[in-house]
């Protein structure tokens, strides 16, 4: 790829916010930086909107609200298909622009891309096949009818590690629904949203069934938002800690919520697993998006008699990994998103050998422009290390090790998240004893990546609330309505 190609690219990209079909500049006249974590150069600036703005974008969401609902379904479909061909037919921008934003190597990018477009797809063909059930009172004096409806205007708010996915992940099934929205993306990664937005208008959105409010102060433009009573739900991807927060402020207007939040997912290989299987799908789980995902795998739980083959395999693997710039032919891990990512990785990894660890691999920044870590195995983590309890969201592999079913289940289960666990066993008893007793919303059994746009995805305990993609994907934007019709 070109520096002549990116120029393009980032000249292409809208950086004003979305305001009822039309792109304006904020009130406040400010823009940000937007930069390349590779090399830390300013990429573009893009809008820097306040609280007027949002209460602005929620106006026109609320205005769009009653018509975009009495839309047909076949309708809003074709908004979603006609969306969906549009991406696919630009998919190489679209992996570029995410590759320059948030750093993952470009080949992840396109199948981010792919990914992330499959929700359109997946509710274009869920947008005509909305039902509702139809029965007769147990008394027989009545026929009871319940149908579903669009919720009603909604913020979306998306994290910067999937910039394309968590968007489209939100968007499509509020589109299918019949729902409008306000869409806040990540302040370090939004020309990906605004690129989308762009090709939505293009497929004939109509004006105001999605805003978007690109700022650097999303406690000012969400917390607006939030209070006000016209708006009916709140979708969030993002941390624990700022989930924890705008559920508290979204108890105001017991406002419907849907909680996409944060993971600490163990990777389970037992002694009978196929361990080069195992190592396959480490390496998948743990340093896809440069270990950048809620679904990370973030602590490598081996039995004791498979240890030593399961952390000399990986280990030559990660040693492997070749390091640099998104857009470089070849490379398998990009920068950390910030200096503060790299940190906390550092620091990790830091009190882990404090407390006895061993680094096999790795277990450095790496100088020069960017923020980049090496590739990192730690092996023998004690159980009280803040690696095996925080997101490590880095290229780091922490190994501890387990004796028997029941220990392994129960350190597997020793965090207050609970997105996703992994588990390597070549027993299908013991892999159906583990679904029903790992305390998750999704299990990879023999496999290190789960998502998928027909799938439920989502977290139990502090992981989140709701579920993104499948049906039930698309029941977080519909309310349900009972309507009694006596018998003459
Ligand atoms: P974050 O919580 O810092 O930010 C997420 C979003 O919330 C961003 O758009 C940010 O601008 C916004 N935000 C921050 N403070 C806010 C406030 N006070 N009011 C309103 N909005 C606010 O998280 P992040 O660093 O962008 O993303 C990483 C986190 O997201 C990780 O914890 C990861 O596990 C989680 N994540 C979860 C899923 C999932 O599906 N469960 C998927 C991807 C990422």
């Amino acid at each position: 790829m070109t520096v002549a190609a990116e120029a393009r690219l980032l000249e292409s990209v809208p950086t004003g916010l979305f305001v009822g079909g039309e792109w304006r500049e904020p009130a406040s006249g400010r823009t940000f930086a937007v930069e390349d974590p590779a090399t830390g150069e300013v990429l573009a600036r893009v809008a820097d909107g306040g609280a007027d703005d949002a209460a602005a974008a929620l106006d026109a969401a609320v205005d769009a609200a009653a018509s975009w609902a009495r839309t047909a379904p076949r309708e809003r479909s074709d908004v979603l298909r006609r969306t969906f061909d549009a991406v696919r037919a630009r998919a190489d921008e679209f992996a570029l622009l995410m590759t320059l934003e948030m750093g993952k190597p470009l080949a992840e990018a396109a199948g981010e891309v792919t990914y992330g477009n499959e929700f359109l797809r997946w509710f274009s063909e869920e947008a005509v096949r909305i039902a509702g059930r139809f029965g007769v009172n147990p008394e027989g004096t009545g026929r009871m009818i319940v149908s579903r409806h669009p919720v009603g205007p909604c913020h979306l708010i998306t994290p910067w590690n999937f910039p394309l996915a968590m968007a489209t992940r939100k968007i499509g099934p509020a589109l299918a629904a019949g729902c409008t929205a306000v869409v806040k993306p990540a302040e370090l990664t939004p020309l990906t949203t605004l690129l989308l937005m762009s090709v939505l208008a293009e497929a004939g959105l109509p004006p105001g069934v999605v805003n978007v409010v690109t700022t650097t102060d999303p406690g000012a433009v969400s917390g607006t938002i939030i209070a006000d009573p016209r708006l009916r739900k709140l979708s969030f991807t993002g941390s624990t800690a700022v989930g924890q927060r705008l559920l508290g402020q979204s108890a105001q207007g017991v406002l419907r919520t849907s909680m996409e939040l944060g993971g600490n997912a163990p990777f389970l290989v037992f002694a009978d697993a196929d361990v080069d299987a195992a190592v396959e799908g480490a390496m998948l789980a743990k340093f896809r998006n440069v270990g950048e995902a809620c679904t990370a795998a973030n602590r490598f739980i081996v039995a004791r008699e498979v240890a030593d083959e399961f952390v000399s395999k990986v280990s030559a693997r990660v040693e492997a990994l070749r390091v640099g710039r998104g857009t470089e032919e070849g490379v398998k891990i990009g920068p950390l998103i910030n200096q503060a990512a790299r940190d906390k990785a550092e620091a990790l990894v830091g009190d882990a050998v404090g407390r006895g660890a061993e680094v096999v691999v790795g277990g450095r920044s790496i100088d020069g422009p960017g923020t980049f870590y090496a590739p990192t195995v730690v092996t023998e983590v004690r159980p009280e290390s803040r690696i095996l309890r925080e997101e490590i969201f880095g290229p780091v592999l922490a190994v501890a090790t387990f004796e028997g079913e029941e220990d392994g289940i129960r350190l597997a289960n020793d965090t207050e998240y609970g997105l996703v666990a992994y588990a390597y066993t070549r027993d299908l008893a013991r892999g159906m004893r583990l679904v029903d007793a790992l305390e998750t919303g999704m299990v990879g059994l023999n496999t290190g990546v789960v998502s998928n746009a027909a799938a439920p995805f989502g977290g139990v305990k502090q992981s989140g609330l709701g579920r993104e993609g499948g049906l039930e994907g698309l029941n977080e934007y519909l309310d349900t309505r009972y309507t009694l019709v006596p018998d003459p």
